[in-house]
């Protein structure tokens, strides 16, 4: 709840007896509810509070779902809408890989996951953790997860007796009566009404930390699998149902590597917050990952790079061919046009401007591209005074700002290049042809 919202309950909002009276400790109705609606004050500190706004705050703080921490800086769950573009989601969809304890290539395969990684648009991504079924050798096996930094969730039949340092893995056992309440644990079943059972009787029975772990989605039709995980997530959200307010993790057991692709990709945006997959494929991933960033980026902070000039073919070695091109700092613009840069031999300056992460136009339309901005970095960047070909190409987009930037860089040539950046390799090779011509 909102101060405005949490005021209009208080004698000071309903306009009667005791209004601003202090007994709370602050000046007036309004400064204790700024104070409440920020957390930094308990609902109890005024003696005058109704029923009816204690109901009402009680509801408003439920946790709508739980934030599990999977290790490794890891979280999962925590989210609080039911469409990103509400708000945003919290935490990306969790990938893990299962393997068997006692597979004789067991140290092959984890070898091969830990180090798969991929890079798009800035940012690095990785396999999250392994589902490590348990049949024998299992601290042998926990121990080189572990030496791996990947996350663990374990499964397994037996009585489980680890080592210390593996108080932190998730658990799904077929019992926990001998398992420490602060355990993040795994509660499964193909059923809503039944996996809502459990889960209501493992947090009576004490534990705080669940996973709901929606099971045997192989053995149904996947349109049926994502209308029950969207129940369990709009339950959680809009109606805060407790047995359902935590994680949802689901296991493809496909082989079948397109058709694995297409479940998770269903998956990942309906509404499972771990998948375990029984495969492993680097093109599949490299698919799923790049779906995922896309799906998960937070749209209120447009992804951006640093603002700054950047050297792209060794420009400072050859600044009798170098040539300026300019951009926002828009992660996509600036990726879209470094890749096409650096295919290509010319040296160049990629000259990327502050502009909030904006692309093009709506950094010009927000008054985030300005000649002044420009000139204030083409100035403060003295190499770019050792230039032969004084020339700056700016984005196709930005041909009415062409003039605005010759009066502010009178000694510059201001080139009005491509739309799109792939065509970018084309537009400047036509360049230095006549750039060779005329010398
Ligand atoms: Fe208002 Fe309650 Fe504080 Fe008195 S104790 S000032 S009524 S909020």
């Amino acid at each position: 709840m909102n101060a405005i919202e949490i005021f209009k309950y208080l004698p000071g909002g309903k306009k009667i007896e005791n209004t601003n009276c202090k007994k709370c400790g602050f000046p007036t109705c309004m400064a204790f509810a700024i104070k409440l609606a920020s957390k930094n004050t308990c609902i109890e500190k005024c003696p005058f509070v109704s029923n009816e706004l204690k109901q009402l705050f009680i509801q408003a703080n439920i946790t709508q779902q739980h934030e599990i921490n999977l290790g490794n800086n890891i979280k999962t769950g925590g989210e609080t809408v039911m469409f990103r573009h509400e708000k945003t989601f919290v935490n990306p969809c969790r990938f893990y890989i299962t393997l068997f304890s006692n597979d004789p290539d067991f140290e092959f395969k984890l070898n091969e996951i830990a180090n798969y990684q991929i890079e798009r648009v800035g940012e690095t991504f990785k396999i999250d953790g392994i589902y490590l079924i348990d049949n024998g050798n299992i601290n042998f096996a926990l121990n080189k997860i572990k030496s791996k930094n990947l996350n663990i969730i374990l499964k397994s039949k037996n009585d489980i007796n680890l080592e210390d340092n593996f108080n932190d893995i998730i658990l799904e056992l077929d019992n926990f009566s001998n398992i420490n309440k602060d355990s993040t644990i795994i509660v499964s079943s193909q059923d809503l009404n039944l996996l809502s059972q459990k889960s209501e009787k493992l947090q009576n029975d004490g534990f705080k930390s669940l996973i709901l772990k929606y099971d045997n989605i192989e053995n149904k039709n996947i349109k049926d699998v994502i209308n029950d995980l969207t129940n369990i997530r709009y339950q959680a959200i809009e109606e805060k149902y407790q047995p359902f307010a935590y994680p949802v993790l689901t296991q493809i057991k496909e082989q079948d590597i397109n058709k694995a692709t297409a479940i998770a990709s269903l998956l990942i945006c309906r509404y499972s917050n771990i998948i375990v997959f029984d495969i492993f494929d680097k093109s599949m991933f490299s698919a799923l990952l790049t779906l995922r960033q896309n799906i998960f980026t937070n749209p209120q902070k447009p992804l951006q790079v640093e603002s700054k000039i950047y050297e792209i073919n060794n420009p400072k070695e050859n600044l009798d061919k170098a040539i300026v091109v300019m951009t926002t700092n828009f992660a996509l613009t600036y990726f879209a046009v470094a890749n096409e840069l650096e295919a290509i031999e010319t040296p160049t300056f990629l000259l990327i401007t502050p502009s909030d992460g904006m692309s093009v136009l709506t950094a010009w339309s927000a008054e985030k591209f300005t000649a002044d901005m420009v000139k204030k970095m083409v100035n403060e960047n003295k190499i770019l005074n050792n230039l032969k070909n004084k020339l700056i190409i700016i984005p196709g987009l930005l041909a009415s700002m062409k003039e605005e930037l010759e009066d502010a860089l009178p000694n510059w040539k201001i080139i009005i290049g491509t739309v799109e950046a792939f065509e970018l390799p084309q537009f400047i090779e036509k360049l230095n042809n006549e750039l060779t011509n005329v010398s």
